[in-house]
């Protein structure tokens, strides 16, 4: 069985979604909403299982936006979002082409506006040039709220008590003054316009589902009006897409979940997929989606298909996918040139590789995305890097660290990842010191505080 709701006649895809922001601003409850109402009003069996992806079609966005959206003024077969919220791999690709998020939502509680993650993901979206949309959240709290008026993007402006009005307009202005520094008119946030540049903000509750149709008809608007020529592709060519996440999996060694963006990918193509070391040319085994709940008795939670076409989420199972990384391309080859294919896997990877120096700290992040990201912080805070990867804190990354002369670089780096147990123990035993954490500035903010003990230490 393939994927009926990706093989679109006209040929235009689905837009990828990503949703980001700060953590406990309301990411993964957006999505749960979003992916709740949509199974509310489709049929069972409609919606196609994804993996690491939640597809919401057109007919599905129209149910759930009553009024707002009519099917019939739209070419776009629907949105695809990106289920892990805040995910880094996204915005490694863009710029040069490809694109694994073609818009986003930047989720922004509205009492507690704007925060480090919050500022960080715009840095990314900002620097990725990826059009995205202000999920003002939690509008619920907002006290003296009443859900029974109007939807926010209506005229919930008018309806609503002024006591309420304005602290809601508090808490917004206060999000829209952060997006730019040229000031906005007054209605903007209802008026979403040239949305390269100017930025529309939906308040929306996660928790009651107010306002998720309006963002759900913003965000088919604004693809419809302005990435329809983006998302044309070629339904049956060699699939493109990006690796999500590497996986290990019951009965198929490491497998990797992938988005594809363009094109097909079947069973027993020869796919290319960027690599630690060289691009892994590979062999598809498997193509494994989940299986709906219903169905999953003792037997596997996936279900093999034999074809995928984009805009889709889908489970590669290959052999030697051990070395495959996260943010990475994945290319199938079919009747193109192998080598013509590993070139531009290797041209990508060379595009998005960090500048290393003689000396300097060792990072280590979970996708590529967040590697460029914080060589892109430490670059401007002037902190030199020796070895940037992808990957868990390794012994070997202790090595690289304990040689170093300055105290100062006898240092990890490590942002969304683990430290495997036997580097931790080689780091005390080599003087090397770790620190990770999940927001790229703090673990700047802790190495400078770091590097400013050891100097005073020294004065
Ligand atoms: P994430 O870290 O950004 O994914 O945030 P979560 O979705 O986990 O939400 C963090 C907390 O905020 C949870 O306790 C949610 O129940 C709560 N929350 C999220 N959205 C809303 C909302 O719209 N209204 C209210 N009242 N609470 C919310």
């Amino acid at each position: 069985m393939s994927n009926t709701d990706t093989h679109d006649p006209t040929s235009l895809r689905t837009p990828i979604v990503a949703v980001l922001g700060h953590v406990d601003h309301g990411k993964t409850s957006l999505l749960d909403k979003i992916r709740g109402s949509a199974v509310i009003e489709g049929e069972a069996g409609a919606i196609t299982q994804h993996i690491g992806a939640t597809a919401v079609p057109l007919d599905i966005i129209s149910s759930i936006a009553g009024d707002l959206v009519d099917p019939d003024d739209f070419d776009l077969p629907g949105l695809l979002f990106i289920d892990t919220p805040g995910h880094h791999s996204f915005t490694t690709l863009r710029s040069r082409g490809g694109a694994l998020a073609d818009i986003a939502i930047l989720v922004v509680d509205v009492n507690d506006g704007f925060q480090p993650q919050t500022l960080e993901a715009l840095d990314i979206l900002k620097r990725s040039q990826t059009p995205f949309i202000v999920a003002a959240n939690k509008i619920d709290t907002v006290p003296g709220w009443d859900p029974n008026e109007d939807a926010p993007i209506n005229d919930t402006y008018e309806s609503q008590s002024d006591r309420v009005r304005q602290r809601l307009d508090e808490s917004l202005y206060e999000i829209i003054g952060n997006l730019s520094d040229e000031g906005f008119s007054a209605d903007l946030y209802w008026r979403v316009q040239n949305f390269q540049r100017n930025v529309g903000v939906v308040p929306v509750s996660a928790m009651t589902g107010e306002g998720v149709p309006d963002l759900l008809t913003v965000m088919m608007g604004l693809s419809q009006r302005y990435m329809k020529e983006e998302m044309e592709i070629d339904v049956s060519g060699p699939g493109v897409g990006t690796v999500l996440e590497v996986k290990e999996e019951k009965g198929f060694g490491k497998t990797v979940d992938i988005v594809l963006y363009d094109g097909t990918i079947k069973e027993d193509d020869t796919i290319v997929v960027g690599g630690q070391n060289d691009p892994i040319v590979t062999e598809v085994r498997a193509l494994l989606q989940p299986r709906p709940l219903a169905e999953i008795r003792t037997e596997s939670r996936f279900e093999n298909v034999d074809e995928v076409g984009a805009a889709a989420g889908i489970k590669v199972a290959a052999p030697e996918l051990g070395d495959a990384m996260a943010g990475a391309p994945v290319r199938v080859v079919r009747d193109r040139d192998l080598d013509e294919v590993i070139e531009e896997v290797q041209a990508e990877l060379a595009s998005i590789a960090v500048d290393t120096a003689e000396e300097g700290v060792v990072v280590k992040a979970d996708t590529l995305g967040s590697l460029e990201a914080m060589a892109d912080a430490l670059d401007e805070a002037e902190v030199p890097i020796v070895r940037a990867e992808v990957g868990d804190v390794a012994p070997r990354d202790i090595s690289v660290a304990s040689t170093a002369e300055d105290p100062k670089q006898q240092v990890i780096l490590g942002f969304n990842v683990d430290v495997l147990s036997d580097a931790e123990h080689r780091a005390e035993t080599d003087d090397v010191t770790i620190f990770t954490d999940e927001v790229i500035y703090q673990l700047v903010e802790e190495y400078d505080e770091y590097v400013e003990g050891i100097e005073q230490a020294q004065q």
